[in-house]
């Protein structure tokens, strides 16, 4: 990836650009630690944002007057900037979506429909998030074909001793999270899909934990689809990305048909547009991936290397911090993670003390975080789980430790 730094990186500082951390929740400075679910804007994704819809807005592609040509430009300006920050050779293999949740849906289907029949396999892992396991479960249940996973140990890391008796002759599709948003744990990608491809099958990538905090290179990788979500990344709601092969997407059928996605319609036939606009059926959010390029401009200035030192400095103050409260247990303990922290306190409920942590404005989730075999495989109904950012602090770390503590000190 091109990193262009332009500013060095200072927690401090870049809190400034973050507007809604200095508000308060009941009546106490914010800590927000809920990353994971989603992160916060920086002002110039809101900014641009608001500009457009206040001065530049207009629909993509199908004008000839000025403010259509204009946010067209800005668009496909939008799709070279996720080329970039992703390593993909050609823009037209940057397909925009609703999110991770419509990428994988999109594979799902299209690929599924095409490549998947009775008896044939699909794995995953077990430490998927439902975003990535039920498209596949409904597809093998669909078309007579069967669901495997690659299991984890205790760690939270994925047991690939066992990869080479689950890729079969069957296996039509690898789909594995980057990084794991219950544990934290980061996947050895780029050895994974070197086996499969050995075995010539392809693998999707679930970027969503995990391109706003390491540099990821889809040509290094050499992954055949790559996905993730704006919202995540520090950009809007609404609109994700679906990276893949310029292979595949000439090759795979589209998922959704409708305005745009065609080239000649008639009566009796209809030719499909060239990519990427084949898989971009209708009005897509296109102000979305307008402030989604800004937001991926915004970490470049600083770099990911950068951002990523900082946040590993935070997974090892937090772990020390929390290793140091009487009762906790963090799941989740592979020793190539980020700063997601699963966590459960002897004989409390995780929902109690999320409750007393809110009151105390720290903004953590509870429950199973979407991964329910996750929580299967600990035998338990939920975490804790404190997810960070680039813009969180030691500062914080501290006060949330603090927070734990009172909240043990009134449940016990
Ligand atoms: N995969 C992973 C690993 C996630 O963490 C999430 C969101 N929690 C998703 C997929 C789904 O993302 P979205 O809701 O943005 O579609």
């Amino acid at each position: 990836m091109a990193v262009q730094k332009t500013s060095p990186f200072d927690p401090a500082s870049v809190r400034k650009d973050f507007p809604i951390l200095h508000r308060k929740v009941h009546g106490k400075p914010l800590i927000y630690f809920d990353n994971g679910a989603t992160t916060q804007k920086p002002r110039v994704v809101i900014e641009t944002m608001k500009r457009i819809y206040e001065k530049e807005n207009s629909s993509i592609h199908r004008g000839v007057h000025h403010l259509s040509n204009r946010m067209t430009e800005a668009y496909e300006e939008a799709r070279n900037t996720v080329r970039k920050f992703i390593g993909a050779a050609n823009s037209h293999e940057i397909v925009f979506t609703s999110g991770t949740t419509g990428s994988i849906n999109a594979v799902a289907t299209s690929f599924g429909e095409k490549y998947v029949g009775p008896g044939d396999e699909v794995l995953v892992t077990v430490m998927e998030h439902h975003a990535n396991l039920v498209p596949w479960q409904m597809l093998c249940e669909k078309k007579g074909a069967h669901l495997r996973a690659i299991p984890m140990n205790d760690r939270g890391e994925l047991m690939l001793d066992h990869l080479d008796s689950l890729f079969t002759e069957r296996t039509r599709i690898l789909s594995l999270t980057h990084v794991s948003n219950a544990l934290g744990t980061i996947n050895p990608v780029k050895d994974i899909v070197a086996r499969a491809h050995e075995r010539n099958i392809p693998v999707m990538i679930d970027g969503a934990q995990a391109v706003q905090h390491l540099t990821v290179d889809v040509t290094d990788l050499d992954c055949d689809f790559y996905v993730f979500s704006g919202h995540k990344i520090y950009g809007p709601t609404g609109i994700g990305i679906l990276y893949g092969k310029e292979k595949w997407l000439e090759d795979l059928p589209p998922y959704q048909y409708g305005g745009d996605m065609v080239d000649q319609v008639s009566m009796e036939k209809t030719t499909f547009n060239e990519l990427p606009l084949k898989f971009e059926a209708g009005t897509t959010n296109y102000i979305g991936a307008i402030g989604l390029g800004k937001a991926l401009e915004y970490l470049q200035g600083f770099g990911l290397e950068a951002i990523a030192a900082h946040e590993n400095h935070l997974v090892d103050y937090a772990t020390n911090y929390l290793g140091q409260v009487p009762g906790v247990r963090i799941y989740g303990k592979a020793r190539e993670r980020i700063a997601i922290f699963s966590f459960r306190m002897e004989n409390i409920h995780p929902y109690d003390v999320g409750m007393i942590l809110d009151k105390l404005g720290i903004a953590v989730r509870t429950g199973t975080h979407c991964a329910q075999p996750v929580m299967q495989h600990f035998g338990i109904d939920g975490t804790l789980r404190a997810s960070l950012a680039m813009y969180n602090t030691t500062d914080e770390i501290k006060r949330f430790v603090s927070g734990l503590r009172t909240a043990i000190s009134m449940l016990t």
